[in-house]
């Protein structure tokens, strides 16, 4: 068949050969894509010069009719798709969290995708309930949480901690599960949290104004203090405090709230603990950043990205939870009296979230974790650490520039001593040259700039060169 006559149609696909060696084709074409991409990423402009609107008016406005060959979408992936990309991919890509692929993920999606295998339960593939468990439990080793903590994968950390409110639902005020309501709970975080802590207390239906976003210090950690004076001011108002979250890691500056405070306090008043460290969590692989994390064990849940700092494209977030228990009751419709007579070791994913489908990410980890091993992904990520330290230590020494909070990982929040315009026209500038990319974040009501680094092809020259273009927009940043 010349598939530059287009696909073939569905008989011809049941036949098989053609439509076999149709993939075969293609896909070697796009390996060798991809090889040639991540070999030369830093050729691509960071940021692409886009205009909102600009693809979907290059598209045509409805499928085709017939089908067509792999070669023209192909051809309209390069021309159209790739120049609308912003390329995480590139080394000099500094903005918003620290973010990195890496090969054998990119082997393990696909080949997840050629199966499509769909873990609900145990029987629908027993390949992705058990190697799920085991992958999670190797990274719980890395990281270092206790052994009897069960790992889940869900898409993001923003449906991860969803769930976890729910389990602290669950714990605090089981009724609400038969019955709704439970107005009268509220949650606790700190200022600096993710959004998605409050986005997930909206959700199931905690409601804004019952979520508390406890005040920080002047490093921008939740001040265990505010936090018991809140719960104590909530209790004597009649309300039923059930939640507190706390960040190792926040989205803004990095910054570690004081877990084990926060523990004594969950503790003192019956609250269920869930800590978000969606980027951070992966420094706890390194020995030398897990005083960061002291205190996770008396926490109820933690969530950990693979998909930020852990060499894994997204999605792959990692749930850890003491209380599987609970998550199951607050997930399984099926009432233990009713379930049938079931082995103890196979696992039913369905049992303990939202989702019915279960995608096979913990392949693309698995594969992760056994290219790279526990060596390999540490000196990735002390690299990113000590070029954070290096930038951190350059601003500082910079009598024009200021840092405006610690470091502890690998994200540096910085600025120009002059007004809030001059920093945004550096930033402006600078990622106007398509050579880097760096973002911003507002602290204490002031404009901030922000550089994250945790790309696997970063090298210490594309700092130095972020660092070079940021001085120079300094001295003329119009
Ligand atoms: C990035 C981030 C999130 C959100 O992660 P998603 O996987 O995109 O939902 C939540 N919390 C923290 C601390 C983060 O850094």
């Amino acid at each position: 068949m010349d598939s530059q006559q287009g696909a073939p149609l569905p008989d011809v696909v049941r036949q098989g050969d053609a439509y076999i060696e149709d993939f075969r084709r293609a896909g070697h074409a796009a390996v060798e894509w991809v090889a040639r991409y991540l070999g030369e990423t830093r050729k691509f402009p960071v940021l692409p010069s886009v205009r909102p609107g600009q693809l979907v008016d290059a598209l045509p406005r409805s499928a085709p009719e017939q089908g067509e060959a792999f070669e023209a979408m192909l051809a309209d992936f390069d021309r159209l798709i790739v120049p609308a990309v912003t390329h995480w991919n590139h080394p000099a890509f500094f903005a918003y969290f620290a973010c990195t692929g890496s090969t054998p993920a990119i082997v393990g999606e696909m080949l997840a995708a050629a199966l499509n295998t769909n873990g609900l339960h145990w029987l629908t593939s027993p390949a992705l309930a058990e190697l799920e468990q085991v992958t999670l439990d190797w990274l719980r080793q890395w990281i270092g949480l206790p052994e009897n903590w069960m790992g889940i994968v869900y898409d993001t950390a923003s449906t991860t901690s969803m769930h976890a409110i729910v389990c602290a639902r669950e714990m605090v005020a089981p009724e609400v599960h038969a019955e709704g309501g439970g107005r009268d709970l509220v949650l606790y975080t700190s200022g600096q949290a993710h959004s998605s802590i409050e986005k997930g207390a909206i959700a199931v239906g905690v409601g804004q104004k019952n979520v508390r976003k406890i005040a920080v210090d002047a490093e921008f950690r939740m001040r265990p203090d505010e936090l018991e004076a809140a719960i104590e001011r909530d209790r004597a108002a009649g309300l039923r405090p059930f939640c507190v979250v706390a960040t190792i890691g926040t989205t803004s500056t990095t910054s570690v709230d004081p877990v084990q405070a926060i523990a004594g306090i969950a503790e003192r008043h019956g609250l269920w603990l869930h800590v978000d460290a969606a980027y951070a969590g992966a420094a706890a692989v390194l020995p030398e950043c897990r005083h960061h994390f002291a205190g996770v064990e008396r926490a109820h849940s933690f969530v950990v990205n693979a998909h930020k700092w852990l060499l894994t494209p997204i999605d792959l977030s990692a749930f850890y939870t003491r209380r599987p228990d609970i998550l199951r009751s607050a997930f399984s419709l099926i009432p233990e009296y009713l379930r049938p007579q079931q082995d103890p070791r196979a696992h039913n994913l369905m049992d303990y979230g939202i989702p019915l489908g279960h995608r096979f990410r913990a392949l693309k980890l698995w594969f992760v974790m056994r290219y790279f091993g526990r060596e390999g992904v540490q000196r990735v990520l002390r690299d990113h650490i000590e070029w954070a330290q290096r930038f951190a230590a350059l601003v500082d020494a910079h009598p024009e520039f200021e840092r405006v909070a610690p470091a502890p990982f690998s994200v540096v929040n910085f600025r120009f001593r002059g007004t809030d315009e001059q920093n945004r026209a550096i930033m402006d500038k600078v990622n106007a040259s398509g050579k880097t990319f760096i973002s911003s974040t507002v602290l204490n009501g002031t404009f901030v700039l922000h550089l994250a680094i945790g790309n696997l092809g970063t090298q210490w020259a594309d700092v130095e060169q972020a660092w070079e273009l940021i001085q120079a927009a300094a001295q003329s940043p119009a």
